[in-house]
């Protein structure tokens, strides 16, 4: 996709400071510094990207010019924080012992990648156990993680937990996984955990209410801490509550609903949680134009606090 193709929306307005911390995952063909370009061009303040081709496991390695373009446009444009996601390949909790060793290969070819650009969080999916059982699958995510952590000791890159819709044979679906695994971590400080709105949907946990949100909100405090909380995917679900399948669909459009995201963007606790979009794509970039515009209109204006003068 080229940017000459989005023209339309080139002449929007550079997002202002006291917005929300709202942003999409954005296409690195091209290189990684397009794709700042085109967080740019549909208004992100805040941007996720896989730090190479998501669907293989052989990669070019970064270019010199396109890591020093890439830390020039985070400059120029203040988005930030750029975070990245993992390949799809990847699974840390494989018995296969060709696939577990490519997945540990290439995560830490993404660790190194990060680092390079200066990324602080990579979100990840926990895994899948195939062939074992998930408490198997759990223990084996934290003893992979805990030696891809010492293999960078001193790297600033955070593992980031994506809660998972549970699709399949994939951990992840309850908090308690996330903290099952937390638990057996070594270096926690270098663990956060990945909200998705649609994964923890369509994993049974219903957002759709301020009063459900509230619970599922303290269930999560009460299981992870919502200060582990690095990163938020916003995405609606294509299929209904606790459907376990994970199919993202446009904000408002799905089974969630705008109430659920009126919760999320006015949620002081996450602030200065980057709130990232993955929700589908057209040809050009209009669709996460609409969404992004759609979870700013959510936003409510905050309470004015009268200025008191002396003469009062
Ligand atoms: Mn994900
Ligand atoms: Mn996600
Ligand atoms: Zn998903």
């Amino acid at each position: 996709m080229r940017i000459t193709e989005v023209t339309e929306t080139t002449t929007r307005r550079a997002p202002t400071f006291g917005e929300p911390l709202l942003g999409a995952h954005m296409s690195i063909a091209g290189g990684v510094d397009r794709a700042i370009e085109r967080g740019r061009e549909v208004g992100c303040r805040t941007l996720q990207i896989f730090v190479r081709n998501n669907m293989q496991w052989a990669s070019r390695p970064l270019s010199d010019q396109e890591v020093r373009r890439f830390d020039e446009l985070r400059a120029v444009t203040g988005i930030s924080p750029i975070v990245a996601h993992d390949s799809y390949l990847i699974n840390l909790a494989s018995t296969d012992t060709v696939c577990y060793r490519k997945s540990m290969r290439t995560f830490r070819e993404e660790l190194e990648r990060c680092e390079i650009l200066g990324i602080p969080c990579l979100v990840t999916h926990p895994g899948a156990c195939l062939t074992s059982t998930e408490e198997d699958g759990l223990r084996r995510i934290a003893d992979s993680l805990n030696e891809l952590l010492n293999r960078t000791r001193g790297y600033r890159i955070q593992v980031c937990l994506e809660t998972a819709a549970g699709q399949g044979t994939n951990v992840g679906y309850r908090f308690e996984h996330l903290a099952r695994i937390l638990d057996r971590v070594n270096q926690k400080d270098r663990v956060g955990i990945c909200i998705d709105t649609c994964h923890i949907f369509a994993a049974g946990y219903d957002i759709r209410t301020p009063e459900g949100y509230e619970q599922t909100l303290e269930s999560f405090h009460r299981i992870l801490g919502i200060d582990r909380v690095r990163v938020i995917h916003a995405n609606d679900s294509k299929k209904g509550l606790g459907c376990r399948v994970d199919r993202h669909q446009h904000i408002g459009e799905g089974f969630i609903g705008l109430e659920g995201f009126r919760c999320l963007v006015n949620d002081r606790r996450f602030e200065h949680v980057p709130k990232i979009l993955e929700t589908p794509k057209g040809r050009d970039m209009k669709a996460d134009v609409e969404n992004l515009q759609l979870l700013r209109s959510l936003v409510l204006p905050s309470p004015v606090v009268k200025r008191q003068t002396i003469d009062e």
